[in-house]
């Protein structure tokens, strides 16, 4: 059993942050994960308003606006009945400004349940690329497949579903390139926010199995019941 967490989950795009997440939920069903990627792409999927918005944002691997993402995500917990001390949830993929780490504690502090825990996945960028190439999506649920790593039971289809999987459009190595020069400009001050707050947390590794057990363990250190 777990003490709520509220966890949020950096790392750079490819760095397994979707992997990790679904291993999470596995082993501790009591959290509800968010990521802002995923949000967007189902807005996209729907065409929305907000949706053909995002659609040029995320084809070009620009960040969305800090305004309209913060709405979404904190639009995203308060309708699955989140916001509150006794819940706990993750972000991964938020925030990606220091911008966006403020006006998600302005918006929590209200509630009474602030951000428990960051955690900073620390990949090797070689690795990251080689991964990004073999990698696939379920849109609708945000499942992660990789052709190396966990390939889906039958090629080209999600294993729970049986719908068919996607080649994300920005996972190609023009605009990866450019998401990760983004995170590398916008992620050191904040991770200095955090660390200074004291709930920073680094764990490296080159694959997700060397990654998640030392996940695993940081979580139930600081918030095992
Ligand atoms: P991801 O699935 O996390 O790699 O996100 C895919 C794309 O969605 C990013 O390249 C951005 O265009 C957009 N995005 C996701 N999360 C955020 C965020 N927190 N702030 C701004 N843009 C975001």
């Amino acid at each position: 059993m777990l003490r709520p967490l509220r966890l949020l989950l950096l790392g750079a795009p490819g760095s397994g942050k979707g992997t990790q997440t679904s291993r999470l939920l596995k082993q501790f069903p009591t959290i509800e994960a968010f990521s802002t990627g995923d949000l967007l792409r189902r807005e996209v999927a729907a065409k929305s308003e907000i949706g053909k918005l995002a659609s040029n944002y995320i084809s070009q691997g620009k960040l969305f606006p800090d305004e309209l993402i913060v709405d979404l995500t904190i639009s995203a917990l308060s309708s699955h009945q989140v916001l509150t001390s006794d819940s706990s949830w993750l972000l991964d993929g938020f925030p990606r400004t220091l911008t966006q780490a403020k006006i998600l504690d302005q918006k929590l502090n209200s509630t009474g349940a602030p951000v428990s825990l960051v955690v900073e996945l620390d990949v090797p960028e070689s690795v990251i690329l080689e991964r990004i190439e073999n990698r696939w999506v379920h849109v609708p649920s945000g499942r992660v497949y990789n052709l190396q790593y966990n390939p889906p039971k039958v090629p080209g289809i999600d294993d729970v579903t049986g719908q068919p999987l996607a080649k994300r459009d920005d996972d190609n190595v023009e605009v990866f390139q450019k998401r990760l020069d983004t995170y590398r400009q916008t992620m050191d001050p904040i991770k200095t926010y955090y660390s200074e707050k004291g709930i920073l947390q680094t764990v490296s590794g080159e694959t997700s199995d060397i990654i998640f057990p030392k996940l695993v363990e940081l979580i139930k250190s600081k918030f095992a019941a």
